[in-house]
């Protein structure tokens, strides 16, 4: 039996607001424990909610870069329940008209590009967090969540793999965080998402019924979840039982999902109309301001950077690739004249150093000043390329400045012509088999006697400039 499998996201994207959704509160993540706490945010009887206006011009960014259609006017509803971190008994989020519907974005698959379809994107206010390792035998609840601007993005089920569900998780991330709506910080929980899963036969019209696990925050999770899920619903199916809707946790130690409570459906929610909030009404000019400045998104960029600057089509892509990189790119590139060189480093040393820590390039100790003048060190010939790969490790080590470093290790590049022809002859001596092979056609051996010299001279020598006097010596 060919097994096929259909996944939607529901992404929960907070919005980088400065305060709350319907509260002054401060958004500021790592705070002490409810101390960005309103009266709204707590719940108290009699306090109403103001909308946040930021919110929606955010929300709005993501419907205008998705081509969705924005809902001029998009009301709020409230869904019921009880948890200890919701004190309010009730979530206010956007259930008959949100802010976003149907748009779509373009995903990168192993098999080639896909359009996966968004259903609608909404805003709702985050719950608070229940802290259950601090206090022995009790449970904490920390309120400073508790309001936070959320934009729910929920996919189409047109998610056929779980590396195509990490791909789209991916667009979406790489998307807002080029749109400046959200820091895409998933560590701290700025991302993260709901997977549903369900299996059919490849034939079949209707959807199996699908699982929903809660909560991953990590590409890596959700991947191994995904699969997980895959084959336990299959071998559900294939021993005579069935699958049945319901919530499953993922457990990333034993890599397995498990049952957490049956699904529930929007009538146990009560959903009505919030009493206390009317109707938001975005103008045609608040609009049109919007679409004005919407920011320049990852596939201009890529093409700009191949047009306009020259950039190789690869380098353009791994360059645009996150915000981050993108940054860096431009605000180095406008310290130097040599915008190409800036690229290759990116792609290739800084890449590298990167990829083997893991992380992004806001989080290293490199800023686009120190770079943009390593490389303007190198363009001016003030150092070596090889020497400036050394000095690239020590400023990922401590920041330091580039020029210092230069200047305290002693590494300008030796630019005394006759100091190198002088190395130069000293390295043709003491290597005379060398020599005579050379000169009997072996000319690969220049690149050894170019090697000689860059030892001798601690790489402080222009490996051009001793290749043009290395052959005028042999010649
Ligand atoms: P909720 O989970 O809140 O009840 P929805 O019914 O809107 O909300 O569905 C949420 C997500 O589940 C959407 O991303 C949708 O694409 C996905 N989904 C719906 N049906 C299936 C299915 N049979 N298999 C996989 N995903 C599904
Ligand atoms: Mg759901």
């Amino acid at each position: 039996m060919i097994w096929e499998t259909v996944i939607g996201l529901e992404i929960h994207a907070q919005l980088s607001t400065k305060s709350k959704l319907f509260s002054g509160g401060s958004t500021k993540f790592g705070a002490e424990s409810n101390t960005h706490v309103d009266l709204v945010d707590m719940g108290l009887p009699g306090v109403l909610p103001v909308a946040n206006k930021e919110a929606f011009y955010k929300a709005i960014k993501f419907g205008l870069a998705t081509g969705a259609q924005i809902n001029q006017i998009s009301s709020f509803d409230r869904k019921n329940y009880f948890y200890p971190d919701l004190p309010k008994g009730y979530q206010i989020t956007q259930m008959t008209k949100p802010i976003v519907e149907k748009g779509s974005i373009k995903v990168s698959t192993e098999n080639g590009e896909k359009i996966i379809n968004i259903t609608r994107a909404h805003l709702e206010e985050d719950a608070g967090k229940s802290i259950h390792d601090l206090f022995e035998g009790e449970t904490g609840v920390d309120l400073n969540r508790a309001g936070t601007p959320l934009l729910e993005i929920v996919s189409e089920p047109e998610i056929s793999t779980a590396k195509e569900a990490v791909a789209y998780f991916k667009a979406i991330r790489q998307l807002v965080t080029f749109l400046d709506i959200c820091d895409g910080n998933m560590a701290q929980g700025s991302m993260r998402c709901d997977v549903n899963v369900s299996i059919k036969k490849i034939d079949d019209k209707e959807l199996g019924t699908r699982a929903e696990l809660k909560n991953i925050n990590s590409f890596k999770f959700i991947e191994k979840a995904i699969n997980f899920e895959i084959e336990r619903q299959i071998a559900v199916i294939e021993s005579g039982e069935s699958v049945v809707q319901e919530t499953r946790l993922y457990d990333s130690d034993k890599n397995e999902t498990r049952s957490m409570r049956s699904k529930e459906e929007a009538n146990d929610y009560r959903y009505f109309p919030c009493p206390d909030l009317l109707p938001v009404v975005i103008s045609d000019k608040e609009l049109n301001e919007i679409k004005d400045n919407l920011p320049e998104l990852p596939e201009e960029k890529q093409n700009r950077y191949i047009s306009e600057i020259g950039l190789e089509s690869s380098e353009a892509k791994i360059i645009s690739s996150s915000k981050a990189m993108a940054d860096m790119f431009e605000e180095a590139s406008k310290k130097t004249d040599d915008a190409k060189m800036i690229a290759k480093w990116l792609v290739g040393d800084i890449s590298a150093l990167l990829n083997k820590e893991n992380i992004e390039i806001d989080e290293s100790k490199l800023s686009p000043e120190n770079f943009g003048k390593l490389i303007k060190r190198i363009s001016d010939n003030t150092i070596s390329g090889k020497i400036a790969k050394s000095v690239l490790e020590e400023v990922w080590e401590n920041g330091n400045d580039v020029d210092e470093i230069i200047k305290a290790k002693g590494l300008i590049q030796i630019q005394d012509e006759s100091l190198l022809e002088q190395i130069a002859i000293q390295v043709l001596d003491s290597n005379p088999d060398q020599v005579a092979a050379y000169r009997s056609g072996k000319d690969k051996l220049l690149g050894f006697f170019v090697g000689q010299v860059m030892k001798e001279t601690q790489g402080k020598a222009n490996p051009k400039s001793v290749n043009v006097i290395l052959k005028k010596i042999l010649s």
